[in-house]
């Protein structure tokens, strides 16, 4: 998605805040950081991709608008410095999304699950997020005024069909967002997660091993809501509700983005269809 010049500055609802995306030179976070600029946003991405997340920033060839650091989420140096850049390129951070994620292996057995990738999952999902949200809140406490996201999943609302590693973390995420936003409310500082099912985005494609378009059809085949494609568009449109004063009083909620999946449960249906078939 390119920037849109028919977006009146009017319609722009980010105008002078200052975004730090986490994982944002991919996916859902690049996504993000392209919605956040149409709106007026100032935008540093932190990844740790630094080819692609150097390569998005040149597009729009100046750093007052959109600029990269590297950082990985886990090193707590790391993110201290990806905050402190964005304070100092920028003047200030408004919003903090979190969004740096990865999916570990997919296999669900418990007798299967590899305790290393247990512990590489959580380490980036949940400690991540925990660095993210600890150096955000250094800077937006004085601020007296803040946002910070969360890229949790729909693993933080339905379980069995994804791996153990996966589900604990985004379910540890959704935990830790919401005692933030009692915790932090007091500062004046909003808190929330975002849960999309599955979007056909490198994590996806790659453990799939296929196309964009292949996933998406594989991933739609099996969705409650038909007639719609979920996108990164979608997630990033969330996204920027929740950054937007549109949001001033959305605190502590998970803004699930499934279609509705999550409530179904088609056992039943499939049992009985296959009895009479
Ligand atoms: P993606 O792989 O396209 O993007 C993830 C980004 O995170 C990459 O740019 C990667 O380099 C970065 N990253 C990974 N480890 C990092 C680290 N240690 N430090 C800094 N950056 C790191 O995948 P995506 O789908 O855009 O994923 C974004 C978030 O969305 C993740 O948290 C993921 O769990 C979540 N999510 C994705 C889906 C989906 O179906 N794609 C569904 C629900 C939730």
């Amino acid at each position: 998605m390119s920037s849109n010049p028919s977006v009146s500055p009017i319609s722009k609802r980010l105008e002078g805040k200052v975004a730090l995306i986490t994982g944002g030179a991919s996916g859902i976070g690049e996504c993000t950081a392209r919605l956040f600029v149409q709106h007026g946003a100032k935008v540093l991405i932190a990844d740790v991709q630094d080819d692609l997340g150097q390569a998005l920033c040149h597009e729009y060839g100046s750093e007052e608008i959109i600029s990269y650091v590297h950082c990985n989420v886990t090193v707590n140096s790391d993110v201290q410095d990806a905050v402190d850049t964005a304070v100092s390129r920028y003047g200030k951070l408004d919003i903090m999304f979190n969004n740096a994620g990865i999916s570990g292996n997919t296999k669900s057995s418990i007798l299967n699950s590899d305790n290393e990738d247990f512990m590489r999952v959580l380490n980036i999902n949940v400690y991540g997020g925990f660095l993210g949200a600890k150096h955000a809140a250094r800077v937006m406490i004085p601020a007296k005024k803040g946002c910070i996201l969360f890229t949790a999943s729909v693993a933080s609302v339905l379980y069995g069909e994804l791996a153990h590693a996966y589900t604990a973390s985004k379910n540890a995420i959704v935990g830790l967002a919401k005692n933030l936003s009692v915790d932090l409310g007091q500062h004046g500082i909003r808190v929330n997660s975002i849960s999309p099912t599955a979007v056909a985005t490198p994590m996806i494609t790659d453990s799939l091993r296929m196309t964009k378009e292949d996933a998406e059809k594989f991933v739609a085949s099996a969705a409650n809501l038909k007639e719609a494609v979920l996108e990164p568009e979608d997630v990033a449109q969330a996204a920027l509700y929740l950054a937007s004063d549109d949001a001033k009083y959305v605190s502590g909620v998970n803004l699930v983005i499934d279609g509705g999946y999550n409530l179904t449960n088609p056992s039943l249906a499939l049992a009985m269809k296959s009895l009479f078939s």
